[in-house]
């Protein structure tokens, strides 16, 4: 698949999965298309070999996985692993404030954003009613306004405290977005968020009325669309690469991939809160599908000790303007390959061991390999990559596209390194067990 081929269908990834539920949305669309059968959790499985399919759990984490054509019930598989979720800010249950006829959300800090890029947008609203359906099931509906309904105005360099300049932004009193203005005279409708999203669901969901709504999940976002930058369309710029970018690659490799060994796409929802819940990497639903797959306890572990889980999350690009802010020896640059992401205490999973497993996948698929490791005095981040591991006992390797801004509202990658990033996880599931 060409370079210009993987950047378009990113985008419109991208453009289309505002919230992980409308991520895995997409991804099951694709997956359908590619004759991946779908399987649910409550139903008795019955898996073929060489068998193609998927299955989500809350809407918003998917495993999709291809066995292998081999009578091998025990040979090791080949697991990509990545989220879902990126930082955002969620709506309240009960959001509404007022000051003189404006009226504000009050919202949430969903992970750890960089607040202050929040400010000045164009806001939108996405995200998930549940309600209850004609036999007394609890359903659920995705929802995406698209237009910005919303924004969060910066206060006036002239009036601004120190410490707002400073970025410390206070999460409960300087984020409410504004949602709209209303002239009580006027009896103008809508007039309160209840309103708005009455008028949205008869839009969009004409065969559910808000009285059937239990409940939401949403959450702002920015409508500004992703941009190829740099003078030689060398940057891709967009909300979310964090970790879209991960998951879309880890989907197309899998959907090219004809290798005949068993290959494993996780996309995990909650890892920018530590992925501690049901849908989360910490959670169960991984283990669980690989037992359902190696039926037989002793066939489970004798692959799990063969197997391979790359977990893919981006990581940091050297600043050119914030160099002493990076180990320069062991830093990476836009364009030049995934990134081997190490870190003595695990915060990362790589060994020597994992880390040459990976190099000579990317040689094989002639792709370039960077290192990224945080200067010894500042803390590291984590990802997926260990928490699955140590649930799992599977050796593991983290790795990512090196990215500038993560957690921005919009982040920055490298248009090459997308080519490469699938190129290296298609060379993965294809290669030999
Ligand atoms: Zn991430």
């Amino acid at each position: 698949m060409k370079q210009q081929q993987i950047l378009n269908q990113l985008i419109q990834f991208l453009v289309a999965s505002p919230t992980p539920f409308h991520a895995v949305r997409f991804m099951t669309d694709l997956l359908d298309t590619h004759d991946y059968m779908e399987l649910i959790e409550a139903d008795r499985w019955h898996l073929k070999k060489g068998g193609r399919y998927y299955v989500t759990r809350g809407g918003s984490s998917l495993i999709a996985f291809r066995l292998g054509t081999d009578d091998n019930p025990v040979e090791g598989l080949s697991i990509v692993g990545a989220h879902t979720d990126s930082p955002a800010l969620k709506i309240k249950t009960n959001p509404q404030l007022r000051f003189k006829n404006y009226l504000n959300l009050g919202v949430e800090v969903y992970g750890s954003p960089i607040l202050n890029t929040w400010f000045d947008r164009d806001l939108s609203i996405a995200g998930r009613f549940a309600y209850t359906d004609a036999n007394q099931q609890t359903k659920t509906a995705l929802i995406d306004f698209k237009k910005p309904v919303a924004v969060i105005p910066n206060l006036p360099i002239h009036l601004a405290p120190t410490d707002s300049q400073n970025g410390k932004i206070n999460r409960q009193t300087e984020l409410p977005p504004i949602l709209m203005q209303f002239d009580p005279d006027k009896k103008a409708k809508p007039e309160s968020f209840q309103d708005v999203l009455s008028a949205e669901i008869k839009k969009q969901l004409p065969e559910l009325t808000i009285k059937q709504v239990d409940d939401y999940d949403l959450c702002f976002y920015d409508t500004q669309q992703p941009a190829i930058v740099g003078y030689h369309d060398e940057f891709l710029c967009a909300g979310k690469l964090d970790n879209l970018v991960s998951s879309f690659s880890g989907l197309l490799a899998l959907i090219g991939s004809r290798g005949t060994k068993s290959t494993m796409l996780v996309c995990n929802d909650h890892e920018e809160i530590g992925s501690n819940s049901y849908t989360g990497a910490a959670g169960p639903f991984l283990k669980s599908v690989l037992e359902r797959v190696l039926k037989n306890r002793e066939d489970y572990y004798r692959s799990m000790s063969q197997s391979l889980l790359v977990s893919v999350d981006n990581a940091h690009g050297v600043h050119p303007n914030y160099p002493q802010r990076f180990d320069t020896n062991n830093g990476s640059i836009l364009n030049k390959g995934p990134v081997l992401k190490i870190n003595a205490n695990q915060r990362y999973a790589t060994n020597a061991e994992t880390s040459s497993m990976f190099r000579r996948i990317c040689h094989e698929a002639k792709v370039p390999v960077q290192e990224f490791i945080n200067r010894s005095d500042l803390n590291c981040g984590s990802t997926i990559g260990p928490i699955t591991s140590t649930n799992l006992g599977i050796k593991t390797i983290d790795i990512g596209v090196p990215t500038f801004a993560m957690h921005s509202i919009r982040e920055t990658c490298g248009c090459q390194d997308i080519e490469f990033l699938y190129r290296a996880l298609l060379s993965l599931f294809n290669s030999p067990a």
